[in-house]
C-alpha cells in the first residue's frame, strides 16, 4: 500500500490547524492509502503547538509534530517536514487553508498513474495582485530563466507531491539559504504541473509584504546565479574601454586646437557615475562573500526544541 506524508509548515497557525487537520480528514476519507501529517512548528508565539498537541491525542490520524526552538522561516520548515516524513510521497502544503487538500489527493492519484513523473507542481494561474507586483514578478521570472541554468514556471508555487527520490535528492542539498523554487527545479526530476486557485486564508494574515517579497527574489538570484559578478567584469571592462576612447579624443582635442577644455560638470558626472558604479559592484560582492560566510560555518538549518512522533507505529487503513 502506499505511504503519503502531507507536511504542513506552521507559524502562528493557532486558528488554523485544526480546520487544516479536518479538511486533510475529510478529502482524504476513503483515499484507499494510508497518510499521516507532518506539522511543523516554526516558532510559533501563539498556541499553535498546544493546539498540535491535543490535536496529536484525540485524532485518529496519523500525526507527527516538530517543534522549533524559534523562528527559523519556512524553507527551514519545509527541510524539517521532508526530514521527518516517512512516505513515499510527500506532500507540501500550507497549514492556513489556501491550498485546498483535495487537491493533493489529486496529486497523489496523477503521480500512481504517471510513472514517469516524479512530482506534481500546483501553479496559480491567476491571482489578484497589484500591476507593478506582477510586473515585478514577471520581470524576476524572465530574469532568472536567462540567467540560471534551470528553469523557473511562472506562478508555481512550493504546493507540491515528491517521489522519495526527489524528497531525498531535496534533503541533500544541506545549503543555508533554502530557496526552494530553485531547489525544486535544480534537482531535475519530471515536474507535472496543475493550475489552481488560491483561496483566502481561513484565519490571520499572510507573513509576506513587498519588502520580504523584494529580499526573497534577491536571495534566490545570489543563491542560484553567479551572474551579477561576472556583470560587474563586463561593466569594468567596458568602462575601460570607454575611458580609452575618450583619452584619445581628448589628446587629440589637445593638440589639433590646443583647447583645454573647462569640463567641470563631466568630471563630477564620471566622478559619481563611477562611484556609484563602484560602490554597486562591492555591494553585489559582499552579498555573495556574505552567503559564503554564512554557508561556511555550516550552521544546522533549523533546530527542534521537540519531537512527537505518531502514537503508533501502525499507519492507520494499513493492513495488521
Ligand atoms: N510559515 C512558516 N514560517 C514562517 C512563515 C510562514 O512556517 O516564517 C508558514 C505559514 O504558517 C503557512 C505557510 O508557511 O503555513 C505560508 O505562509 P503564508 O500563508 O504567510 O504565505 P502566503 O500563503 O501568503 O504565501
Ligand atoms: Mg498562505
Amino acid at each position: 500500500m502506499m505511504h503519503l506524508s502531507l507536511v504542513m509548515p506552521c507559524y502562528n497557525e493557532a486558528e488554523n490547524v485544526e480546520a487544516m487537520h479536518d479538511a486533510v480528514e475529510a478529502a482524504f476519507a476513503g483515499c484507499g492509502f494510508a497518510y499521516e501529517m507532518v506539522f511543523v512548528d516554526d516558532g510559533s508565539r501563539d498556541g499553535t503547538w498546544q493546539t498540535l498537541k491535543s490535536l496529536r491525542a484525540r485524532s485518529a490520524q496519523r500525526i507527527r509534530l516538530v517543534r522549533f526552538s524559534r523562528n527559523f522561516g519556512k524553507e527551514s520548515a519545509i527541510f524539517a517536514g521532508l526530514r521527518h516524513a516517512q512516505g513515499e510521497l510527500v506532500t507540501l502544503i500550507d497549514a492556513d487553508l489556501q491550498q485546498p487538500p483535495e487537491l493533493a489527493l489529486e496529486m497523489v492519484r496523477w503521480l500512481d498513474a504517471n510513472e514517469e513523473d516524479d512530482c506534481v507542481a500546483a501553479f496559480q494561474e491567476q491571482r489578484s495582485e497589484g500591476a507593478l507586483t506582477v510586473l515585478l514578478k514577471r520581470g524576476f521570472y524572465a530574469l532568472m530563466n536567462r540567467v540560471t541554468e534551470i528553469e523557473f514556471v511562472q506562478g508555481a508555487s512550493d504546493f507540491r507531491t515528491m517521489r522519495r527520490t526527489m524528497v531525498d535528492a531535496i534533503l541533500e542539498m544541506g545549503e543555508h539559504n533554502r530557496f526552494s523554487k530553485g531547489i525544486f527545479s535544480w534537482v531535475g526530476f519530471r515536474t507535472h504541473y496543475i493550475p489552481y486557485t488560491a483561496r483566502e486564508r481561513h484565519a490571520g494574515k499572510t507573513k509576506w509584504g513587498t519588502w520580504k517579497l523584494f529580499k526573497y527574489a534577491f536571495d534566490g538570484i545570489v543563491s542560484f546565479t553567479t551572474m551579477p559578478l561576472r556583470l560587474a567584469v563586463f561593466a569594468g571592462v567596458g568602462a575601460a574601454l570607454a575611458s580609452l576612447v575618450y583619452m584619445v579624443v581628448v589628446i587629440i582635442q589637445k593638440l589639433a586646437y590646443g583647447i583645454t577644455i573647462p569640463g567641470y560638470a563631466t568630471l563630477v558626472v564620471l566622478i559619481l557615475l563611477l562611484g556609484g558604479m563602484e560602490l554597486f559592484f562591492m555591494g553585489v560582492l559582499g552579498e555573495y562573500l556574505a552567503k559564503t560566510y554564512v554557508e561556511s560555518k555550516r550552521r544546522p538549518i533549523f533546530l527542534a526544541r521537540e519531537v512527537l512522533e505518531p502514537k503508533e507505529e501502525r499507519w492507520p487503513n494499513e493492513e495488521p
